[in-house]
């Protein structure tokens, strides 16, 4: 059973205290699954992209370590923890500062960009947790001015990007030389790709394996803005002109309805695009293919209704465009949540006409702030955007709401108010009545 509560998680009073103190009511589901083993001696393997809470479920691990076997007289790093860069070192010891702020552990950090005899305090005074980028302490070590003997705890934060970044070889070399420790934490947005597996394997002991359930966050991590177009055939062109953008390497571009779905990959065609598609209608045999033909790369446009596109899991796709606009929030929500998958990136673009500012207005809502408008000079739409008054204007929903408000108000009981007359009066004035 997973922890809801921080004091499910046999932690120290003092960290519990300072979680108070930054304002943490309970654990996020990364630190709920991986505190627990983390605390068992085990080594973990996290999937958690950024924004998930997982610095905090590394530190309060290795903090409670250093709280249960506290150290008799002061020495070098028992914690250390690496970081692909110095901003990132920086933020993970100031948390880690944070979390021990009702406690005596020293935190430290090894980075580039300072002078190096500015971490002189590293090696010549206690210190428990050392968070550092490789190259910097790369130096320290061959230069024995960091000690690696007494790390019983080594942490990879952010070990895709650290790969990226071409530091697999000095993590390796770090591993090496803190091959007496006990454990090894590791965490990474994504757990996918052989790089990634490879390099866990080599550095890690029989670990559990654990993955945050990042749906909700993952949407920050989806850029969305909308372009406005004129019609249906400036929108096209609009669509295969960001079709051929270098960044867009594999789409799906959802339409409304089945016949649209046609209609659009031939137009596309014409305009040198290949495109494979999915519609309700078809049979398993020809949409396992179309899957297949994006998942291998051989197709990188997918052309789709909703409902054809359900249940579909391709993990790479950059882009998701709404060529039709959905006709609800949640439709919206659904289809962008097909990009960013696994703590990528993504972006969502929706080509807006004029009859479908509505629905925008309304996804601006739902999503608790408005996309935003974007401008390609060649493709200008030529059309004014509806005023804001028009855009925003209540639907007759929303007007016959107002009024039962309006009547259910204490002052206005008896006094029915048209629609009219509501309309006359403006929205800001007072109806004469109610003045009176
Ligand atoms: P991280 O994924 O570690 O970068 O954390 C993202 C943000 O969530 C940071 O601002 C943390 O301070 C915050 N955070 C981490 N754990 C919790 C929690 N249990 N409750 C509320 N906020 C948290």
């Amino acid at each position: 059973m997973t922890a809801t509560n921080f004091s499910e998680l046999d932690l120290d009073e003092r960290l519990i205290n300072a979680l108070r103190d930054k304002g943490y009511e309970r654990p996020t589901a990364i630190q709920a699954e991986a505190i627990p083993p983390a605390m068992d001696g085990r080594d973990v393997l996290g999937s958690a992209p950024t924004g998930t809470g997982k610095t905090a479920a590394f530190l309060l691990p290795a903090l409670q370590h250093l709280l249960d076997f506290p150290r008799k007289k002061s020495g070098p790093p028992r914690i250390l923890i690496l970081t692909p860069t110095r901003e990132l070192a920086m933020q993970v010891a100031e948390q880690a500062r944070e979390l021990a702020a009702h406690t005596s552990l020293d935190i430290a950090t090894i980075t580039g960009g300072v002078a190096y005899m500015n971490h002189a305090e590293v090696f010549s005074e206690n210190q428990d947790i050392v968070v550092a980028t490789t190259g910097r302490l790369l130096q320290y070590i061959k230069e024995e001015n960091f000690d690696c003997r007494a790390v019983e705890t080594l942490i990879l934060d952010e070990a895709d990007r650290m790969l990226d970044m071409g530091f697999a070889q000095d993590i390796e070399t770090i591993s090496g030389e803190t091959r007496w420790r006990n454990q090894t934490l590791l965490f990474s947005a994504t757990l996918e790709g052989d790089a990634i597996r490879d390099f866990a394997e080599r550095l890690l002991k029989e670990p559990v394996e654990i993955e945050a359930d990042p749906s909700r966050r993952e949407r920050k991590k989806i850029l969305q803005w909308y372009y406005r177009v004129d019609d249906v055939k400036h929108k096209t062109a609009l669509l295969c002109h960001l079709l051929k953008q270098p960044e867009t390497l594999k789409s799906i571009v959802f339409v409304r309805k089945r016949e649209r779905v046609h209609e659009l990959v031939g137009w596309l065609r014409e305009a040198g695009i290949t495109a494979c598609y999915l519609e309700g209608e078809m049979v398993q045999a020809k949409r396992t293919e179309a899957v297949k033909r994006m998942v291998e790369d051989r197709v990188n446009v997918l052309v789709a209704t909703d409902i054809a596109a359900r249940g579909l899991d391709i993990n790479d796709i950059s882009h998701v465009f709404n060529f039709d606009m959905p006709l609800t929030a949640d439709t919206y929500l659904h289809r962008i949540g097909r990009t960013g998958r696994a703590g990528r990136k993504g972006t969502a673009i929706s080509l807006v006409e004029a009859h479908d500012h509505l629905l925008l207005g309304k996804i601006g809502r739902y999503l608790n702030e408005p996309l935003k408008a974007r401008v390609i000079d060649e493709f200008r739409p030529k059309t004014k955007a509806p005023s804001e008054k028009l855009a925003g204007k209540p639907s007759k929903k929303v007007l016959a709401k107002r009024q039962e408000v309006k009547k259910g108000s204490k002052e206005k009981v008896k006094v029915k108010v048209r629609q009219r007359d509501a309309k006359n009066v403006g929205k800001r004035r007072k109806p004469k009545i109610e003045a009176e």
